[in-house]
């Protein structure tokens, strides 16, 4: 009995000493990790997306966070600048109806398969939370934008990403028939390799019973939308942005368009979220920079025009160049380091982006901006080649 008593009180010892040394324990790890007590784990343990830098110490030439280098359409000024100011005491509609209506015209769809977002990226947050379970699948390039790896996380989604081949581009080929969602960037980016329409509906068709994301931030620059496929295909959503070919990256607009469930389920979702994501001001310029077909159209040819003039330049450089159909080109030296090339354009005053990552890091992300800057660029890359 009393052997028995001995052993009780041995094991609460053992046991109450095995819990202090975990909390000890846990308090080291929080302590080291840098984790707060207050933050959920994921807040603790998320890493988040990061932008291309805007310092502030000097003017530079930014060329590297994928703007217009050209400002809105003027009607965009004009109906700000007539806006009712009174009104800005009003909540804005949080169906965004009139901005709905126009793209839809266009396309010739309803308005129930237009979703509006404050920016893309909130498009893509939604369209994660839409289109996925907790532990689900998701499939993408190993090589794409990089907030699609931080949203998975965020969302507690399982990233698959599928190599690209040895030239940088998409084999569809290891996008068909798979067992669960997809997002492919189209143009890629940081690439800007472009996949063909009937590539893409290749994807599309052989994944009936997945979503297929197409992320056309970059599509008006050289390829072909597949909103054409939306009356064919109910697993197809595309997401645009107004940030780049329509000049109102400072507004924060994007848009998605796919069949009439689909675009529910991101209401549902948004407005569990918040009913208010979009401004008034920035509902107005959207309007009317949609409408100005014509300013799109020659802000997008001067931006192509400028794109393939500096790629002759660059090549005369030596440098390799992706064949890219986007607002920017992905470059490589066979002699100066990606980085060392970045650093010394950033110290003429002159920013691109750089990614300190495998596979890529040796090239440098460069927006096309005005023909100006880019004589600048290229002068200034002649320097630092020589
Ligand atoms: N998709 C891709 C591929 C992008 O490069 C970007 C811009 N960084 C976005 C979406 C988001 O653009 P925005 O939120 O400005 O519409």
């Amino acid at each position: 009995m009393q052997q028995l008593k001995n052993q009780n009180y041995k094991n609460k010892y053992f046991y109450l000493y095995q819990i202090s040394y975990i909390i000890i324990l846990s308090k080291i790890i929080n302590e080291e990790f840098n984790m707060n007590k207050f933050l959920s784990d994921k807040a603790n343990s998320v890493i988040p997306y990061v932008q291309g830098e805007q310092p502030k110490d000097k003017k530079y030439i930014k060329l590297n966070t994928n703007e217009s280098p050209y400002p809105p359409s003027k009607n965009v000024k004009k109906a700000i600048i007539e806006s009712d100011f009174d009104d800005l005491r009003l909540y804005p509609d949080p169906d965004i109806s009139d901005l709905k209506n126009i793209i839809a015209e266009k396309y010739k769809l309803e308005s129930e398969n237009i979703f509006i977002g404050n920016g893309s990226d909130e498009i893509l947050a939604f369209s994660f939370m839409t289109f996925f379970n907790r532990g689900d699948k998701i499939y993408y390039p190993n090589i794409t934008y990089s907030f699609y790896s931080v949203y998975s996380d965020l969302f507690d989604l399982s990233e698959k990403k599928i190599p690209l081949k040895e030239d940088f581009s998409i084999d569809i080929n290891n996008y068909k028939n798979l067992d669960s969602g997809i997002i492919i960037a189209n143009p890629n980016a940081p690439t800007g390799l472009l996949l063909e329409l009937n590539e893409i509906e290749e994807i599309i068709k052989t994944n009936l019973n997945n979503i297929v994301i197409i992320d056309e931030a970059y599509i008006d620059f050289g390829g072909e939308s597949a909103i054409k496929l939306i009356n064919k295909y109910n697993n197809l959503l595309v997401i645009q942005t107004f940030s780049k070919s329509r000049s109102l990256a400072g507004m924060r607009l994007g848009f998605a368009i796919g069949n009439k469930e689909l675009i529910k389920g991101l209401k549902n979702i948004k407005f569990s979220f918040n009913s208010y994501t979009i401004n008034r001001l920035s509902i107005l310029a959207g309007i009317e920079a949609f409408k100005d077909e014509e300013y799109f159209k020659e802000s997008v040819s001067k931006i192509i025009n400028t794109r393939e003039k500096t790629k002759e330049e660059l090549k005369k450089l030596g440098f390799k160049i992706l064949d890219s159909k986007s607002n920017f080109l992905f470059i490589s030296h066979n002699k100066v380091f990606a980085e060392d090339i970045y650093l010394k354009l950033k110290d003429k005053g002159i920013l691109v982006r750089y990614f300190k990552k495998e596979i890529i890091n040796n090239f440098i992300r460069v927006t096309i901006g005005t023909y100006k800057e880019m004589i600048i660029f290229i002068n200034a890359l002649k320097e630092i080649i020589n």
